[in-house]
């Protein structure tokens, strides 16, 4: 999922693990710090904020209160899914189920997508309740379970597996606002939060919010 992301950075100045912690504006523009680096150098025209409304709540704060207040009110939920790797194809009667019983959501068969070859891989999401409710759990737990409730459905022991925690995965419910822009401090929020929770709805509302910024900054 991260390779649009990945080709749409090429040929720009990315500074990838470094963690924003503050945002502060005087009369040269804003000024960021980062966990990792400290000041980064120079002040700029217009800032984005384009990560989960939790993260992005306790930024604001610092920079301007209305929008703080708009991404503190939006609940987000964790998702835990399972990646599983087979020695050979499993014979399941689908590529894909809603499941949305006991832990499980949703079961994809990863390799069965187009263009994908090799061992035969499935997907398995966590429901957003149960997900939540065992967020703080241990990575080989959380895959004992839905490994368990998947071979419910027939499909035998996985050769090898692995875990991911998404800490906020959904909205509940996503807002419909496609993005914030406030031209008088030069400062957008953009996101999936902001835009019907989806990856698409995500896309929309960074390229939208692009848009309005160059205008803004006379570059469109
Ligand atoms: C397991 C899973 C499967 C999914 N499958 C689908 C699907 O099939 N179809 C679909 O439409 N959607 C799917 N989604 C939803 C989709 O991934 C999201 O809607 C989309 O990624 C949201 O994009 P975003 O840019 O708003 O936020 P994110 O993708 O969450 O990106 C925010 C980024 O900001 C970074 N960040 C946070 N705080 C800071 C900080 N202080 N400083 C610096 N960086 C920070 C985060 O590390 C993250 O990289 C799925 C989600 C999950 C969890």
């Amino acid at each position: 999922m991260t390779a649009p992301a990945r080709l749409m950075a090429e040929g720009h100045d990315v500074r990838l693990e470094h963690t924003v912690t503050g945002l502060r504006r005087d009369e040269a523009g804003w000024c960021i710090s980062t966990r990792e680096g400290g000041e980064v150098a120079g002040r700029y025209a217009a800032v984005v904020i384009a990560v989960p409304a939790p993260q992005a709540a306790p930024l604001l704060q610092q920079a301007v209160g209305d929008m703080a207040t708009l991404a503190a009110a939006v609940r987000m939920q964790g998702s835990w899914a399972v990646m599983l790797r087979f020695a050979s194809p499993i014979d399941l009667p689908f590529d894909a189920a809603f499941i949305n019983q006991g832990p499980l959501r949703w079961a994809a068969r990863d390799s069965s997508k187009p263009g994908r070859s090799g061992m035969e891989t499935w997907l398995l999401h966590a429901t957003a309740e149960w997900s939540e409710a065992h967020i703080e759990e241990a990575p080989e737990s959380v895959a004992e379970v839905l490994i368990s409730a998947f071979a419910t459905l027939g499909a035998p022991s996985p050769a090898a597996w692995s875990a991911h925690r998404w800490r906020y995965a959904d909205s509940a419910p996503a807002l419909a606002l496609n993005h914030v822009w406030n031209s008088t401090v030069g400062l957008g929020l953009c996101g999936d939060w902001l835009n019907g929770g989806k990856v698409e709805g995500a896309w929309l509302s960074g390229r939208d919010l692009g848009l309005q910024v160059a205008a803004a900054l006379g570059s469109a």
